[in-house]
Parts: structure tokens; sequence; C-alpha cells
């Protein structure tokens, strides 16, 4: 049984790659530029919106992971998948598909574009929906809070409930190698609702030193968008945080029903990441 793992590199599907490995799976990783694979797994070029060479990516593949790419179709590399009798794809996706504040805005629309073609796609799919990646943490405030000891946040009640990628990961291998847990929808969350101002606070603790919140307007925030972010994402991402002030986020146990383990705690993540906080 092959099986491909497109975005290699990526924070989720190396993991993906590498517990398929580790689990005895032959795997086949994809990237748009595969200079290096993580180990044991095949190297192959793929853009998925450029599907040339998709039918020899695809030979012998069983099961695919798949990202949610934005900016292109999949179509054609979804016609290739259904010709190689591909049985069975995991989409990565996100809530925004179907929350309220996001579904029929930029991230949500970039999501369900993805996840109509793999549906239209006539492939048997499970599409998975992961809480808020505890990896923002470090994407969105490490640098701020190794260099100056503080963070600015709009927003700091808002409640999310942050899900290690470790989980999504296994999630995902467990999925993509038997038909247990095989549905539409997956809907993948953290252990517990936690506001952004309890994850500094926990972040403080096992870095072992105070980190100070400045509480942003949502014009400093704009202000401060990073160059990689769309106006059009921080927009909506300001609209849900300021939603979820004082509301308690999402817990499932789907977690804990494919894995047999409970999702790993934001503690966990921020211990085994400390280093990037201090
Ligand atoms: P990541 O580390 O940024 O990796 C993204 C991967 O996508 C890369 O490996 C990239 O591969 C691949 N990719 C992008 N465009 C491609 C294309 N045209 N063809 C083939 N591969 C392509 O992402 P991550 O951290 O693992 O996952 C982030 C994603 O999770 C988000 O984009 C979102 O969809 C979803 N999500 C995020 C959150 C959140 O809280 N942030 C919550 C729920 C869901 P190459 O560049 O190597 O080709």
């Amino acid at each position: 049984m092959t099986i491909l793992v497109t975005g290699m590199h990526g924070s989720i599907g190396s993991r993906v790659a590498t517990k398929l490995v580790e689990a005895g799976h032959r795997v086949r990783g994809s990237s748009r530029t595969p200079s290096s694979a993580p180990a044991g797994v095949e190297p192959v070029r793929l853009d998925l919106t450029e599907p040339r060479g998709a039918a020899e990516v695809l030979d012998g593949v069983e099961t695919a992971f798949l990202y949610p790419v934005r900016g292109g179709s999949v179509d054609a590399f979804l016609e290739a998948a259904r010709k190689a009798e591909v049985q069975h794809v995991v989409l990565l996706s996100s809530p925004a598909s179907y929350e309220v504040h996001e579904h029929d805005r930029i991230i949500g629309l970039v999501h369900r574009a993805v996840e109509r073609a793999v549906q239209e796609s006539g492939l048997s799919h499970t599409v998975l929906y992961p809480s808020w990646l505890a990896t923002n943490a470090r994407r969105d405030w490490s640098e701020q809070i190794r260099t100056s000891g503080r963070v600015g946040i709009a927003h700091p009640d808002a409640q999310v409930n942050p899900i290690h990628i470790d989980d999504v990961a296994e999630v995902a291998a467990d999925v993509l190698t038997r038909p247990t847990h095989r549905s539409r929808m997956l809907v993948l969350t953290g252990r517990e609702s936690v506001s952004q101002r309890g994850m500094v606070d926990v972040l403080a603790e096992v870095r072992g030193a105070p980190i100070a919140i400045d509480e942003l307007t949502r014009e400093q925030a704009l202000e401060r968008r990073p160059e990689w972010m769309p106006e059009a994402v921080l927009e909506v991402l300001l609209d849900v945080t300021a939603a979820a002030v004082g509301v308690p986020a999402t817990v499932t146990n789907m977690v804990e029903r494919v894995t047999g383990h409970p999702s790993r705690t934001f503690r966990e993540w921020a211990i085994a990441h400390r280093d990037a906080f201090r």
C-alpha cells in the first residue's frame, strides 16, 4: 500500500508522513520543491493546481492526504486520482468552512472550494476540521515574546480550543490506513477551551518569565498585520476573535475516539516548544 502525502514539508503533512513511515507504510511525499524529504519518504514533485505528472505521482497510490491549496483548481488532480483508483482521500480543511463569521468570507470560501471539488470528484473522502492550531502561538507571538517579553493581542479574552498538530497528524494517519473512522466530517479539537490570555499565562509559566499583554484595538492589530497575511484574512480573524470573547470554544471527543488517547493540552505543546518563547 502506497500512501501519498501532499505537503510533505508542511507542519502537519510532515508529521503525517513520518507517522506513516514509523508505522511501516510506504509513503510518497510531494512538494512543489521536493529537494528533501522526511526520513523514509519517497519525494516527488507535485503542484496540486498544475497536475502535470499527476498520473505518475499517483501510480499505485491507495490513499492520499491533501492540503486545501489556494489560488487554483484541484479538479484535474482529483480526476487523475479517480483514474488511478485511489480508494480514499483525507482532506485537511478548517472550521472556517462552516463557522458563522467565516463560511462566506475569504478563509471559508477557499476551504469550501477545495471541499466541493473533492466531493464532486466522486472519490471516497474524509474532511478534517482541526480547531485553532497551537502552532499559531509560535507563528503569531513567539518573536514578540522572545524579544520584548510582551505580546500584542486584540481581544485577549477570546476563547479558542488549541489543538496539537501531532493529534491532527495521528488522526490523518489513522484514517489514511484503515476504514474505521472514515466519515464525511471529523471535527477535531484540543482538550479544552481557553482564552488567548490563558494561553499566554501558560507560555509565561513554561518559559519561566512573565509576559505582558498589550491589548490591541482593531486598528492597531491591522497596523501590525504581518506582510504574509492578506488584510482580508486578518479582518475575518479579528471578527472571529471579537465574537469569541468569553464564549467557550467547541470541544469534541474525536481525537480520543480515533487515537485512543485524549487530545494533547496546550501546556504539553508549550512545554515542547518553550525555547521558541525565551
Ligand atoms: P504549512 O506548514 O504552511 O504547509 C502548507 C503545505 O501546503 C506545504 O507543505 C505546501 O507544499 C502545500 N501546498 C501549498 N500549495 C500547494 C500546491 N499548490 N500544491 C501542492 N502543495 C501545496 O501548513 P500547516 O501548518 O501544516 O497547515 C496549515 C493549514 O491548516 C492552513 O492553511 C489551513 O488550511 C488549515 N487550518 C489552520 C488552522 C489554524 O488555526 N491556523 C485551523 C484549521 C485548519 P510545498 O510548498 O512544499 O509545495
